[in-house]
């Protein structure tokens, strides 16, 4: 199982830094270059009560996403790539005793450990 947290990813946020973001929109595209290869990103936006909204257009199935992905020499959206949070690798019984307990018990959701079943 491929992780999320082990793929690099590129942020529409980091592309809205660049001092080129202006001309970016202007292409509506964005060119990400991997060694010789460089694949054309589309841009979308929609206009918020905030402010504009950017998002790369997933060149796979066109769903807007702010993370795309690199895995095997494409860039795609995490659905598209196929890939899982660390969280959703972990067995159910090892996310409630490892993840969810210590959580509720932090803020004073659970007031023991939690019952095993099957123990
Ligand atoms: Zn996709």
């Amino acid at each position: 199982m491929r992780l999320i947290e082990d793929t690099p990813r590129l942020d529409i946020a980091d592309v809205k830094a660049l001092d080129s973001w202006p001309d970016i929109i202007e292409a509506g595209t964005v060119t990400i270059v991997v060694g010789t290869t460089s694949m054309k990103i589309a841009l979308g936006s929609d206009q918020t009560l905030f402010g504009r909204r950017w998002y790369f257009a997933c060149p796979s199935c066109s769903s807007h996403r702010r993370h795309v992905y690199l895995v095997a020499g494409r860039v795609v959206c995490r659905t598209c790539a196929g890939l899982k949070y660390w969280i959703q690798s972990l067995p159910g019984s090892s996310w409630r005793r490892d993840v969810a307990a210590p959580v509720l018990r932090r803020i004073g959701g659970l007031s023991k450990a939690p019952t095993v079943l099957g123990r």
